[in-house]
């Protein structure tokens, strides 16, 4: 199902792959300009080509969301191409779950730059865009890809549900500074969703134990994330699905 979204232009992060892609093909099929970023410019430039030769409009824009001037040059880029951004989805992310005791420092100082830091250097790339587009009268969203992990817990996840939790809270606080000036904020907090995500855990028997839970409770698809995106991006402009969590039904 696509949706009404035509002459809007929207930058989606994390579309290498999942939940970013799935939402970057959906967008683009609506009628949407989509810029595509994340670190695999190979995995990018073959979904631009793709919505292409659909009949979308898609440019690849190669950027790692830890690195500020990356993003900083990618909004220019982006800019350039298509002009002024009104849909930001943050979708980057990464989840590398250990116990605390095993010390990861590295892993937790990725997850937070990147789930949390990393979206805020694209929220503040953009802020002016979506602030100036809400100003002239036409329809501005800020999405991000949260997680059910921002309120329940798991062993050996509290970093990440930690980062979740900053994401979900953070989505609270700019909807003040946002909400106010027409610029909607869409916070979604996906449970068990069929993606990459997992397969960057490290830890074979937390790895094991996410392909059970799999087996188990069955996942969404990247495509039913997506949906829920251009679903709340497609409202009235004065209508915001502010907090969405959608869950597999056998999720509890
Ligand atoms: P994927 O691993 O498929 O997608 C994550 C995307 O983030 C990839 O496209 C990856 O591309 C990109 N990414 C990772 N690090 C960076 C970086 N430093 N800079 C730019 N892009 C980056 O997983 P999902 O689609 O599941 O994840 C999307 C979001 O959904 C994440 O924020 C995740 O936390 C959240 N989520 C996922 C759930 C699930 O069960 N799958 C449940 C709840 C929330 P590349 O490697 O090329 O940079």
């Amino acid at each position: 199902m696509t949706y009404e979204l035509g002459n809007r232009t929207a930058v989606v992060t994390g579309a290498a792959s999942g939940m970013g892609a799935a939402t970057a093909e959906l967008l683009a099929a609506s009628g949407v300009r989509v810029a595509l970023l994340a670190r695999r410019a190979d995995r990018i430039a073959g979904l631009a080509e793709k919505i292409v030769a659909d009949g979308g409009q898609a440019i690849a824009v190669a950027t790692d969301v830890t690195d500020s001037a990356a993003v900083t040059s990618a909004a220019d880029a982006v800019r350039r191409a298509y002009g002024r951004v009104d849909l930001v989805v943050n979708a980057a992310g990464v989840m590398l779950p250990n116990p605390i005791a095993a010390g990861r420092e590295d892993e937790w100082q990725r997850m937070i730059d990147t789930n949390v830091t990393g979206a805020l250097r694209v929220i503040r790339a953009f802020a002016g865009d979506l602030i100036d587009t809400a100003a002239d009268g036409r329809t501005a969203d800020l999405v991000n890809i949260s997680s059910i992990g921002a309120h329940v817990t798991f062993p050996d996840y509290a970093v990440y549900g930690a980062t979740k939790a900053a994401l979900t809270h953070l989505s609270a606080g700019l909807r003040t500074e946002f909400g106010p000036r027409d610029v909607r904020v869409t916070n979604i907090e996906p449970g068990l969703t069929d993606t990459e995500l997992g397969h960057h855990i490290d830890n074979p028997t937390l790895s094991r134990q996410l392909g059970g839970m799999f087996e188990a409770l069955g996942g969404l698809s990247a495509a039913e994330i997506a949906d829920l995106v251009a679903y709340a991006v497609s409202r009235p402009r004065h209508v915001n699905l502010r907090q969405l969590v959608v869950l597999p039904t056998r999720q509890a």
